[in-house]
């Protein structure tokens, strides 16, 4: 039986600094790396905000780095997506492409979230150059720039808000003419002299040129006319989904899917799994938080190991 005391579900920073810890505690933690290693670092181009690089660093290269600093202190790597898991059963048993088994003591799951995409023409091409999913990390880029941010809810009123920093003009694309974000996100955006709308229009298509974004295409739903809104970013913010259908409902989440933890600590409704990173964690999503807590998930899942971990459910009011 291919039995291990630690393994980790995941591959972005999450998972890879739970990896680190685990391994410098002489874990051996086997890391499953997912269907889109290194996460959604691996998505975006440089990244500015990840402490200790003045001069900014290329997302894949920053998961890279990670990852060989985690193989240094004795993680191992399987490549594939965990398809299912029993924790029923202990050791816990993980399946990963629907035939391959481990059996674990315990268990970190960092799947993280994905966030959602239009999947209209020309989005996937432009992902990194011009069409991104986080104002956070590549508004910076967009300095006296035009920018189109997609989505009616809280996320798109937010992010179109933090972009006005930068842009010289945010216009709010949304499907229909009522939003759905809260009234005050609705009336903050609002104020903002600086963010155009565009209600009541469906995106069409990604228009790029030379690798660059210039616009996006809309359907105007009350006439039917397409026409082309000029901008050099595309903010897609229709919101996020955690990566956690392989739990089968095996481990309590909240109703969109997020994992829910013990306050103060990353245990979650089983004993001997943890959770860390933009699986647990729907508010702040960057990689220095999902970092921080795959550094916790390990040390709690050391205790845990040591029998000195106190898993007390209760503390969660649920
Ligand atoms: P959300 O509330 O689900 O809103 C998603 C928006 O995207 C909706 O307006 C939806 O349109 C639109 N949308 C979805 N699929 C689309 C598609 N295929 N094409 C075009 N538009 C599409 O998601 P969210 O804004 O990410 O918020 C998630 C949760 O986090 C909410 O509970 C929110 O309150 C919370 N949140 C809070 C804050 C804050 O308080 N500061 C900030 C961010 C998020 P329809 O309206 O037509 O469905």
């Amino acid at each position: 039986m291919n039995e291990r005391k630690a393994v980790i579900l995941g591959t972005g920073p999450a998972g890879l600094t739970a990896a680190i810890y685990a391994a410098r505690a002489n874990l051996n933690p086997l890391v499953i790396e997912g269907n889109e290693p290194g996460g959604q670092l691996t998505l975006t181009t440089e990244i500015e905000n990840f402490p200790g690089f003045p001069e900014g660093i290329m997302g894949p290269d920053l998961m890279d780095n990670m990852r060989k600093q985690a193989e240094r202190f004795g993680a191992e790597f399987f490549f594939g997506a965990v398809t299912s898991v029993n924790l029923a059963e202990r050791p816990f048993r993980v399946t990963v492409n629907e035939s391959e088994e481990f059996f674990a003591q315990s268990l970190i799951i960092s799947t993280g979230a994905s966030a959602k995409m239009l999947g209209i023409s020309g989005e996937t091409e432009a992902l990194g150059h011009g069409v991104s999913t986080c104002a956070t990390c590549d508004g910076f880029f967009f300095r006296e720039k035009k920018i189109v941010v997609v989505g009616g809810g809280d996320s798109a009123m937010e992010e179109a808000l933090f972009l006005t920093r930068f842009a010289s003009e945010v216009t709010i694309v949304h499907r229909r003419n009522a939003l759905r974000a809260s009234k005050v996100m609705q009336d903050r955006a609002r104020d903002n002299s600086k963010i155009k709308w565009a209600l009541n229009n469906t995106p069409v298509a990604v228009k790029s040129e030379d690798n660059h974004v210039i616009g996006l295409e809309v359907r105007n739903n009350e006439n039917g006319k397409t026409s082309v809104l000029e901008a050099e970013g595309v903010f897609i913010a229709i919101g996020h989904q955690p990566n956690t259908a392989f739990l089968g409902g095996q481990v309590q989440t909240d109703k969109v899917g997020y994992i829910i933890t013990i306050p103060h600590n990353t245990a979650t409704s089983v004993e001997g799994v943890f959770a860390c990173g933009d699986v647990m964690d729907s508010r702040y999503r960057q990689a220095i938080t999902a970092a921080g807590t795959g550094c916790r998930a390990a040390m709690d899942l050391e205790k845990y190991l040591e029998g000195a971990f106190v898993h007390d459910w209760s503390m969660t009011g649920l």
